[in-house]
């Protein structure tokens, strides 16, 4: 079933921001200028397939808001990228890069299309129209794309290359997660990752966790979870279970993260890893653990499974794994939550770095890059913890309730509202 099919996403998006504007009460009449995205572009890129017939997508770019800064997100290749989705796309960055305090606005863009059925000729054609069509919309001072799900670092690329000859000027800053080539930061690959460590870190201090011994269970052994297994079993931690699309493996006594990364390279899957049993690809969210990364896709943790959960504490590094049926169980059973906003802002945060080093035309160290993430990281945590001791509500409300008090802020000092 496509997103558009389900109802709007976007007014599922908005609930937890009136819940934060009930906090702060604000008037409804603010919640709706704060809410309703500033601009949203829909164009139509026909290119020429590799069958020789023309084939027209639809492409999409919102502005959710510019109050803090630029506008900036992903752009999403997807079959269900629509309208409605890429606007509650663009509502959480708002919100992600105000957690954070980088000086960023939201932004979010897509084409529903199916890029594992493209040649990669077709996929660049596809990213040259699209960035010709938005090129107007987009700029290093307007909005900022990135890579989002169905996109990387080529597609990032094309898409500068083409606005470069519009634009008739060597731009950098005009998109992130750029390979290193071409002006990408050192540290982006893992930065999600390690942004999700460093919150853990803080959050295990805070709540009086011990993280040496602590059993880590992970599903979806991907781009953002391989780091964070890394960094904390350096830390002492066992990696209890861990699975991708293919299926899971689990060992009480721990993995080594790395062996692991090398069989999944080797085998596309870490299923049939050596010396352990096997599990199911969901099987890793209700084993025995401490802490429980999800690291795959949206709506995992339900109010079918959320019960059976036995982690203290939860990282979401995946955008949205948890439904909002399925938090409420969580917080009735004291499991602490490290919501999406602020447990996977260290991709972003990391893509801020490169857009300011374009900016600079002077490159930091990759020791430099991770000093600076841990400052940002660590401080939005303990800004949004402490907002959740204040007002006695749970981390995801209270890093809602920070960002939307500084997009009001924001647009009060702007004379918008
Ligand atoms: P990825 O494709 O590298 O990894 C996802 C992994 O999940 C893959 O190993 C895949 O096999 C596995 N998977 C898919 N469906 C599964 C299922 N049903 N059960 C178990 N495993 C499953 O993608 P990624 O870049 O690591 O992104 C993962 C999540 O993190 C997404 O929600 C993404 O939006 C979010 N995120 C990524 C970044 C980033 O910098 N890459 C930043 C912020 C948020």
């Amino acid at each position: 079933m496509s997103n558009a099919e389900k109802g709007s996403l976007y007014e599922e998006a908005l609930k937890t921001l009136r819940e934060a504007a009930a906090i702060l009460k604000l008037e409804p009449e603010i919640v709706d200028a704060i809410a309703n995205p500033e601009q949203a572009l829909i164009v139509s890129i026909p290119i020429k397939m590799d069958n020789g017939k023309v084939k027209t997508f639809t492409g999409y770019r919102v502005h959710h808001s510019t109050a803090r800064g630029p506008a900036k997100g992903g752009i999403r290749y997807h079959p269900n990228v629509c309208l409605d989705e890429v606007k509650s796309l663009a509502f959480w960055m708002s919100i992600k890069n105000a957690v954070v305090g980088i000086p960023y606005g939201g932004g979010k863009g897509g084409i529903a299309c199916n890029p594992k059925e493209m040649s990669q000729g077709e996929l660049e054609r596809l990213t040259r129209g699209y960035s010709a069509a938005i090129a107007r919309f987009v700029g290093s001072d307007i909005d900022i794309p990135a890579p989002d799900v169905g996109t990387n670092a080529q597609i990032m690329g094309w898409f500068a290359d083409e606005y470069y000859k519009i634009a008739g000027k060597h731009e950098p800053g005009v998109i992130t997660s750029k390979p290193l080539s071409i002006g990408g930061s050192l540290g982006r690959v893992t930065a999600t990752g390690r942004g999700g460590f460093f919150v853990t870190v803080e959050a295990a201090k805070a709540f009086n966790i011990p993280l040496k011994g602590a059993r880590v269970s992970i599903q979806g052994y991907g781009n953002v979870a391989q780091p964070i297994a890394q960094y904390l079993h350096e830390l002492g931690c066992k990696i209890v279970a861990v699975s991708d699309s293919v299926g899971g493996v689990y060992n009480p006594e721990g993995m080594d993260p790395l062996k692991l990364v090398e069989y999944k390279e080797k085998t596309r899957s870490v299923k049939g890893f050596p010396e352990s049993k096997e599990i199911s690809t969901n099987d890793p969210l209700t084993v025995d653990c401490d802490i429980l990364v999800p690291s795959a896709l949206e709506n995992q943790i339900t109010k079918e499974n959320a019960d059976k959960i036995k982690a203290k504490i939860i990282v979401e590094l995946a955008n949205g794994p948890t439904t909002p049926e399925a938090d409420k169980i969580l917080q009735e059973k004291g499991v602490i939550v490290l919501p999406d906003v602020l447990a996977n802002a260290g991709g972003v945060t990391v893509s801020y770095f490169e857009w300011v080093q374009n900016r600079m035309g002077y490159y930091w160290t990759e020791e430099e890059v991770d000093e600076k993430l841990k400052h940002v990281m660590t401080k939005a945590f303990k800004e949004v913890y402490e907002i959740a001791k204040q007002y006695k509500i749970n981390l995801r409300t209270a890093a809602y309730t920070l960002a939307v008090k500084k997009i009001f802020e924001a647009m009060q000092a702007l004379g918008r509202i």
